[in-house]
């Protein structure tokens, strides 16, 4: 497994790669990996020949008040699991990826005023713009990201079309514990009883989900099976829970009747860890595998 720090060197890796032949799969990552970026892996795996993981922990995406000191750092068992998951190479570039001057942003007009957008001022230009870093450095045919950060994925999708990467974009699912929580690198953080307390997210968003597919179209009827749920162990606090329109990013809480796929997102605050967690309502990522 080759370990790349610089960007010329993952770039002429991946270019001789694609010279050969071999379809190159991209997952990137920020590093303190579980079984979810493992899923990615193997899909990614599952897809190209030569798989290239990226491991950075960006400064760009943090807010002032957030955790990016703190962050997991887990370099050694990263290793391991790239290895058994059959990456090929591992780029993980060096504080100056970001040269000294540094001053472009590669902004999604609109992210910013909606939920996750909203609540983390500048994040979603730190997303994309170290993704499109990313994607010059490492020139892959596909690249797999998580419906664990749903909006993170339509972002990302909205600039792979509008700036023509011309790679594939795939949507893998969210793993979750065997009792719901989907695993997370932050569910470290949260105490015995708040981890317990928090599978009340899962069980609001499969009460949602389930009340959909019984045949419910009304959107606020959807929800509040799911805030029913909610309130009966409520979070310390609720950033979102909420229905949007994966395209538009609107808000459809007082859709009447939901007439394509959506998605339902849910935040929530336990002390100081937030946890993101969502479900799709009908297939939202199929067009997500361009052509
Ligand atoms: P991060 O944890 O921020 O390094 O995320 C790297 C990638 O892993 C992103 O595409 C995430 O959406 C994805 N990811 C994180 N958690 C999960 C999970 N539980 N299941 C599937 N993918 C995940």
């Amino acid at each position: 497994m080759h370990i790349f720090r610089t960007a010329s060197e993952i770039r002429a890796w991946s270019r001789s790669c694609r010279l050969n032949g071999q379809r190159v799969g991209l997952v990137p990552t920020m590093g303190a990996l579980h079984q979810g970026h493992a899923s990615l892996l193997t899909q990614a795996r599952g897809e190209c020949e030569m798989v290239a993981l990226s491991i950075f922990v960006n400064p760009t995406q943090f807010g002032p008040s957030e955790d990016f000191a703190k962050y997991p750092r887990t370099w050694e068992a990263d290793l391991e699991m790239a290895a058994a998951a059959g990456v090929s190479a591992v780029f993980a570039p060096t504080p100056d990826f970001y040269p000294s001057g540094y001053r472009t942003v590669v902004t999604v007009p609109g992210w910013k005023s909606v939920l996750e957008g909203e609540i983390r001022p500048d994040h979603f230009d730190g997303v994309t713009s170290v993704v499109a870093k990313l994607f010059l450095s490492v020139e892959c045919d596909v690249a797999v990201f998580g419906q664990k950060d749903a909006q993170q994925a339509l972002l990302i999708r909205r600039m792979v079309r509008d700036l023509d990467f011309g790679l594939r974009l795939v949507v893998a699912p969210t793993v979750r514990e065997h009792d719901g929580l989907a695993l997370s690198s932050r569910n470290r953080y949260l105490s015995s009883v708040d981890r317990q307390r928090a599978l009340v997210l899962s069980r609001a968003l499969a009460a949602s989900v389930a009340k959909w597919r019984a045949g419910e179209a009304d959107a606020q009827t959807i929800l509040a099976a799911g805030r029913q749920v909610l309130v009966s162990d409520p979070p310390d606090s609720i950033d979102y829970f909420t229905l949007l329109d994966p395209d538009s990013l609107a808000i459809l809480d007082d859709a009447p009747r939901l007439v394509k796929p959506a998605i339902l997102v849910a935040a929530a605050r336990y002390g100081s860890t937030r946890l993101l967690d969502n479900a799709v309502l009908g297939d939202v990522w199929a067009q997500g595998h361009l052509p």
